[in-house]
């Protein structure tokens, strides 16, 4: 219990940090600093504000800002919902909380698709074609070809942008679709139980041509609701109509819900989106920047893509945050103004670098294998394999030198570390498995205080 407190406490304390930096000075003052951590629990973060203003204004004028940095800061799917100070003894439960549940910019029962995210606004590269070309496939002849398509990704690689570009395709044909968040489903499942009004549940859900469910990983763990899940799936299904679900994990991480879906995905089609190429991380900051009606130059947009990699919606962030700083100072955008605007992240990745050591007993545990074998001679592949991602990581994402990361991975020479380093960024760009382990170390990572 006291070690969930001081974890929310540290969360909460890195979010405020990086907001301190994005909104003016008063606004923190006056609305932002008076607030902590109470507790983290099942992603949720529960923040105590002083009164129910602070808490409306919060909700009303920033609360997409200060959930998007809470998801950038402990790189998970993190929600958080305010708890008026003095209510907390009176209320156990969060209040005002409505859209707190929603990390979607379009909540609400049948929310119309966002138009900034189509077909047309998503660009597409080796990373995402597959999952680009799946779900286009699917709006255009929906239950007619990949049923259920399944999208997997680490968090702001696209899945969301999809799911709400099918929504919107399928509006433009006129059919009824449905796009709910698992977590949306889950609420109104639960509802519909306890105000006894499963037909509504039922007929909501059934009725559907296409049915979007984001984030499905949210079901972990509610056997009940995935049971309801599974029997609307069923339903829609074996009447041929559309069901596509994203999840931040393949399906076979999801246990209960793989098992009795699984036959289904014999029929369906599992696609995973992987982290975006130099390339694709340009033209996509390109494609923002035009929209945005920004003037920048190729060379900033190229240093900023060089620099945020993994989540396109925080180099979308500091593509945002280059614009209010230049805005703010009258000046024009340079390599600068991206330099200032990309410190908050790189202080990041420079505070894991600090305790290198952290890396090792994470990739340990994601391979499943001791770390005194991590460190160790044998030469099993496993071993081998977990070796040779620890390297990687620490040599590119912490920039640790060579020498230095051999030493660290139980003394192994420069050949050896500049070895794993090009083996893994070659197999990296096929191995979807060994992405998803690299993105869960990195998880890991950032959740080590
Ligand atoms: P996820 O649901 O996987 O967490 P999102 O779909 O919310 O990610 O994407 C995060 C942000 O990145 C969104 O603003 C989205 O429009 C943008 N984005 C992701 N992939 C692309 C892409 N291929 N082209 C253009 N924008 C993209
Ligand atoms: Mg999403």
């Amino acid at each position: 219990m006291i070690a969930q407190t001081v974890i929310a406490e540290k969360t909460w304390s890195a979010v405020l940090g990086e907001l301190q930096l994005q909104v003016p000075r008063s606004t923190y003052e006056t609305w932002l600093k008076n607030t902590t951590g109470l507790t983290l629990e099942n992603q949720i973060l529960v923040v105590s504000v002083p009164n129910a203003f602070t808490a409306e204004w919060l909700e009303k004028r920033i609360f997409r800002l200060v959930h998007i940095t809470a998801q950038k800061v402990s790189q998970k799917s993190l929600q958080v919902q305010f708890q008026i100070e003095n209510e907390r003894t009176s209320s156990p439960e969060p209040v005002l909380s409505s859209s707190a549940k929603d990390p979607d910019p379009f909540p609400g029962p049948d929310p119309t698709p966002n138009p900034r995210y189509s077909f047309d606004s998503f660009v597409i590269g080796s990373s995402n074609d597959l999952a680009y070309t799946a779900a286009h496939t699917v709006a255009s002849s929906p239950g007619k070809s990949y049923n259920p398509l399944f999208i997997y990704s680490g968090p702001g690689l696209g899945k969301t942008h999809l799911l709400q570009a099918i929504a919107r395709k399928c509006g433009e044909q006129r059919l009824k679709f449905l796009y709910v968040t698992s977590e949306q489903f889950t609420n109104d499942f639960i509802t519909s139980i306890r105000q006894r009004t499963t037909t509504n549940f039922r007929s909501r859900y059934r009725s559907v041509d296409v049915l979007l469910m984001d984030d499905v990983q949210f079901l972990n763990g509610k056997e009940q609701t995935q049971e309801g899940f599974f029997h609307t799936f069923n339903d829609l299904h074996t009447t041929n109509r559309q069901v596509v679900i994203t999840s931040d994990q393949p399906p076979y991480t999801m246990p209960s819900l793989e098992s009795r879906l699984r036959s289904r995905f014999a029929w369906g089609l599992i696609v995973d989106i992987q982290q975006p190429s130099l390339e694709t991380r340009i033209a996509i900051l390109q494609k923002r920047a035009q929209a945005l009606r920004l003037s920048v130059n190729q060379d900033v947009l190229t240093y900023i893509a060089q620099r945020v990699y993994d989540n396109i919606r925080s180099l979308e962030g500091v593509l945002n945050r280059v614009a209010l700083m230049a805005r703010m100072n009258n000046t024009i955008i340079d390599i600068n103004t991206a330099a200032k605007a990309l410190k908050g992240l790189v202080q990041d990745i420079q505070r894991y670098a600090k305790y290198p050591e952290q890396v090792l007993p994470i990739v340990a545990q994601i391979y499943n294998i001791q770390i005194e074998d991590l460190l160790g001679k044998k030469r099993l592949k496993e071993l081998v394999a977990a070796r040779q991602l620890a390297m990687y990581l620490l040599h590119t994402e912490l920039e640790i030198p060579v020498t230095r990361v051999g030493r660290l991975v139980g003394g192994r020479t420069h050949a050896t570390v500049i070895h794993a380093v090009e083996k893994i960024t070659s197999d990296l760009k096929n191995n979807h498995d060994l992405s998803h382990r690299l993105w869960r170390v990195k998880q890991g990572l950032t959740r080590t205080p």
